[in-house]
């Protein structure tokens, strides 16, 4: 399987063709090989257009989704980011391209130390698996530049707001769980800016923050 070319594919028709713009997100792209975090079963499916299913009823992400919240995240290099939901790991490997240090919280044990294992094979050294609840945010590691939220939440929570620095960007997708809105939240001077940027399908977020079992 040719997969740099693969790869290449997927940047230019999945990414650029549908208006991902932000040079160093396509870059980032270009350079992870997803076939490392997809499972042995799905490795034909790597560069697929879709979401690919991982262990304990998760997925990775589809690449445009992950890079179209990668590019709200706008990162020039220098940041800490938060993610919650390392799944794979995937989405940590391309935050930690594009900022200085990422802390990726994952409740599910086993995916952590699946992801963590991943990261070290691809010498990836300033990404941070923390195995915990992650609608609480990470206390004491917070504030956070930009926090990306990849699994869908009933309603914004609070306690990730509050853990953005000043011009921080979270990144969540808020809904029900059939369908989310990617919501980007902004913290300024003059207040907390909120705008949608469409509709979009995640595994529901546990814990604290996420749906009451029933
Ligand atoms: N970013 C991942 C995809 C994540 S799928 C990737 O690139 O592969 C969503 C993940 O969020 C799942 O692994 C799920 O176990 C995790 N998750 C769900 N609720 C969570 C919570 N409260 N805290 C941390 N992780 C959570």
């Amino acid at each position: 399987m040719d997969y740099i070319n693969l790869r290449q594919k997927m940047v230019e028709e999945q990414l650029k063709a549908r208006g991902i713009r932000d040079v160093r997100v396509l870059n980032a792209f270009s350079e992870i090989p997803r076939e490392i975090f997809v499972p042995q079963d799905f490795i034909n499916e790597a560069y697929a257009d879709s979401p690919i299913p991982i262990e304990e009823g998760q997925t990775i992400s589809q690449p445009y989704t992950a890079a179209f919240m990668t590019e709200l995240l706008e990162l020039k290099g220098t940041e800490t980011v938060l993610e919650i939901g390392a799944g794979s790991g995937y989405a940590a490997a391309i935050l930690g391209k594009l900022c200085n240090l990422v802390y990726t919280v994952e409740i599910v044990a086993l995916l952590a130390i699946k992801a963590r294992e991943k990261l070290e094979r691809l010498n990836v050294s300033n990404v941070v698996v923390v195995i915990s609840d992650g609608g609480v945010g990470l206390r004491d590691k917070a504030p956070f530049d930009a926090i990306s939220v990849t699994a869908a939440t009933p309603k914004i929570p609070d306690a990730l707001i509050g853990q953005l620095k000043m011009g921080g960007r979270l990144v969540v997708p808020v809904g029900n769980n059939l369908s989310q809105q990617m919501i980007r939240i902004i913290k300024t001077e003059e207040g907390i800016k909120t705008e949608n940027h469409g509709i979009f399908r995640f595994v529901p977020l546990k814990g604290e923050a996420g749906w009451k079992k029933t």
